[in-house]
């Protein structure tokens, strides 16, 4: 399945050399959310081109990073039933803020081609540079201290509350504190069920 990252979705577009573009980086390197209207204009656009092609996104898309409001669930809930999709299923990965301090401090990725690794659990074996294409390792604006605890912030404040959203439907709590290999696992026995529906619906 595709996968649909509104963080790197927003940081490309922070990238560019224009007033939205200065904008953006300045909302992301402070750790706060990006207004919902712009998120979800992004989100939909995608879903609809996706929708209408014969990609291989007939057999669903991974949206990561969004929603991260009750209003932009409100939003996906209204675009997915406009397409015919099912509500989506969704996945709660769970890390204690302890634990998220520790993991995305240590982490870096490849200026080049965007490899995300870990100084900590997944080393580079070519030590700050990557191990597909050389190219620098570095590290998020946005992976610093006080701007994770920042992020924590919106989270509790923001997020949160989709938990309540979301009760009762196709939702799905997993710990998120255990080795890579146990989450994984965790996330086939719930993928599984997932796919025969979506071969229902295909058929
Ligand atoms: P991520 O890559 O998911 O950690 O997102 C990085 C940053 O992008 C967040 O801290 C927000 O500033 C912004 N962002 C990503 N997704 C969303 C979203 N769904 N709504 C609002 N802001 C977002």
């Amino acid at each position: 399945m595709p996968i649909l990252s509104t963080g790197e979705i927003l940081r490309s577009e922070a990238r560019r050399n224009t007033p939205a573009g200065f904008r953006l980086r300045q909302i992301l390197a402070s750790g706060a959310l990006v207004d919902d209207d712009l998120v979800c204009a992004v989100v939909g656009s995608r879903l609809r081109r996706d929708a209408t092609g014969t990609s291989e996104s007939s057999r669903g898309v991974i949206l990561d990073g969004f929603p991260r409001t009750v209003q932009q669930a409100a939003f996906l809930d209204s675009v997915l039933a406009d397409l015919g999709f099912p509500r989506p299923c969704v996945i709660h990965l769970e890390v204690s803020s302890q634990m998220l301090l520790k993991r995305l401090t240590a982490r870096r990725h490849c200026a080049i081609c965007g490899a995300i690794y870990n100084l900590v659990s997944r080393p580079s074996l070519r030590g700050s540079r990557c191990e597909r294409d050389n190219g620098a390792l570095i590290q998020r604006d946005d992976d610093s201290e006080g701007v994770i605890l920042r992020r924590l912030a919106e989270y509790q404040k923001s997020s949160q509350p989709l938990v309540e959203y979301y009760a009762g439907s196709d939702y799905h709590r997993i710990d998120g504190n255990h080795e890579p290999e146990q989450i994984l696992e965790r996330l086939f026995e719930i993928a599984a069920p997932q796919q025969l529906l979506v071969e229902a619906y295909g058929d």
